[in-house]
């Protein structure tokens, strides 16, 4: 056998089924693809430093794949729509008879796969898929109706009581190759339309640098993540996100540094110390909206989950809008959130409820303008995680916020960034009036639901 794995966003060596399985599966030989799709990826509305940073990452995935002799070859297209002839010709071209890949959720990235693996098959060359990106893959925690959960309380009562051990472990390395079949290719440094002004020092890449960053963070901050998360001056979150997005590291090495830490040979022990256990919580957030994604493709159609709410009478004044985008808009708190998003590709988690709710609840617009703009600037965007987080801000979600409980920023700056650290950190010079009068657009936005 010879095989093909093809990469997408699990960009590491280390516990990566397809690519553990491929190197097992293919003695005669194995290499290892990336499609570049920009124009599907503009579709989609990524960011220029997320690109950037996959980029980046592929240059040390490169690497790394080498020194098993596994060439990595980067395939320039423009389309989703392109994958399978160009695949197909690939492997014909290198007589490789096997594909292998990990899943990805989101409908589009599906039905890819599906004609990807619909026209392998027809040549008959075999495709073998694995579910990787949760801890918990989809469908293995469902509701009594056989059915994804919609409330994440219950889906993570199941989540514990389901996750065993067997779950925790960890895919060995790949086997190595007795010799490279082909060179790899220079991985560009950039691509055409994605120029990213994000200072890439910010966000290292690579698995080793992102391990580095998970034992810091174990070490300095996860025994206090419970109290210190919710406070944006402070590096009390792992800022992990743009490594796990692409899958530089798994959410089950996440898993495995908390059991390490605690010396727990079970993973439900972890539920005796707060701070792991509200950490790990937030990974289950995680592989909660993996699942809804999954479960209910809906939401990835543009449409929000509560069908009744697309009624709803949004105002999308453009120039608030732009107000919030440029960091604007007079409450300090949003705009120190706007602009840390503008000058480093992230956001702190509590800040993106806060501008969130702002843009839906206090200037009335349609949560889908901030999910566009989100996923414009991020670097760790994330359909499943952007969205979720966006529908349970605007309470268009499952298991949303209720409708009526909104933020008010400045009790949210005064309770997050008591002495101000934060604000003044991305708000020098700032002399800027609010925008809109919270109260009464708070009494608007309420009447909007009630009205529904
Ligand atoms: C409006 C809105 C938009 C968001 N968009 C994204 C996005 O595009 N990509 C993204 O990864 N996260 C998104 N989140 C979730 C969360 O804000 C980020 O994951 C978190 O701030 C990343 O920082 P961290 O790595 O330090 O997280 P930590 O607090 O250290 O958490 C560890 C990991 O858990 C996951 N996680 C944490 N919180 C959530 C959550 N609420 N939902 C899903 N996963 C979570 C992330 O992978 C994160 O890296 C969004 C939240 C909101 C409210």
């Amino acid at each position: 056998m010879r095989g093909l794995v093809w990469f997408r966003s699990d960009l590491r060596v280390h516990d990566n089924p397809a690519l553990y399985e491929a190197s097992k599966n293919c003695p005669e030989g194995l290499i290892a693809v990336y499609c570049l799709t920009p124009q599907t990826w503009a579709q989609h509305h990524e960011a220029a430093c997320k690109i950037e940073f996959i980029l980046r990452n592929l240059s040390k995935l490169s690497e790394a794949l080498a020194q098993y002799n596994i060439p990595l070859q980067i395939i320039k297209l423009d389309a989703y729509a392109d994958c399978p002839k160009a695949l197909l010709d690939f492997a014909n071209q290198y007589q490789l008879n096997t594909l292998y890949f990990n899943k990805q959720y989101e409908f589009n990235e599906q039905k890819r796969d599906a004609s990807v693996s619909k026209l392998f098959k027809s040549h008959q060359l075999e495709v073998h898929s694995f579910d990787e990106q949760c801890i918990l893959a989809p469908g293995r925690a469902l509701n009594q109706s056989g059915n994804a959960f919609k409330v994440f309380g219950a889906f993570k009562r199941k989540w514990w009581v389901t996750l065993t051990e067997a779950d925790t472990k960890l895919y060995p390395l790949p086997k190595k190759q007795s010799k490279m079949l082909i060179a790899s290719t220079k991985v560009p440094s950039s691509l055409e339309g994605f120029n990213s002004t994000i200072d890439p020092k910010l966000w290292p890449a690579g698995e080793s640098f992102a391990h580095k960053r998970l034992k810091q963070f174990c070490e300095l901050a996860l025994f206090e993540y419970d109290v210190k998360r919710d406070f944006p001056a402070i590096e009390g979150s792992s800022r992990l996100s743009p490594y796990l997005a692409q899958g530089v590291i798994s959410a089950k090495q996440c898993l495995n540094a908390v059991m390490n830490v605690l010396d727990a040979e079970r993973p439900q022990e972890i539920l005796k110390e707060k701070g792991p256990e509200t950490w790990v919580n937030e990974l289950i957030w995680r592989d909660f909206y993996k699942h809804i994604l999954h479960g209910y493709p809906r939401v990835s159609k543009n449409l929000p989950f509560k069908k009744e709410t697309q009624k709803i009478a949004w105002q999308n004044d453009k120039a608030l809008f732009k107000a919030w985008c440029d960091g604007a808009t007079g409450y300090p708190i949003v705009d120190a959130a706007m602009r840390q998003l503008k000058t480093t590709g992230w956001m702190h988690n509590r800040l993106r409820m806060i501008v969130a709710m702002f843009l839906t609840k206090t200037l009335l617009i349609n949560w889908q303008w901030g999910e566009q703009y989100f996923m414009e600037h991020l670097i760790d965007g994330d359909f499943s995680a952007n969205n979720g987080g966006w529908q349970w801000s605007a309470s268009t979600g499952t298991d949303s916020v209720p409708y009526f409980r909104i933020f008010n920023p400045m009790t949210q700056a005064k309770k997050f960034d008591p002495d101000g650290s934060f604000i003044k950190a991305f708000c020098s010079n700032y002399d800027i009036k609010p925008i809109v009068d919270y109260k009464k657009n708070r009494e608007l936005a309420i009447k909007m639901f009630k009205d529904l």
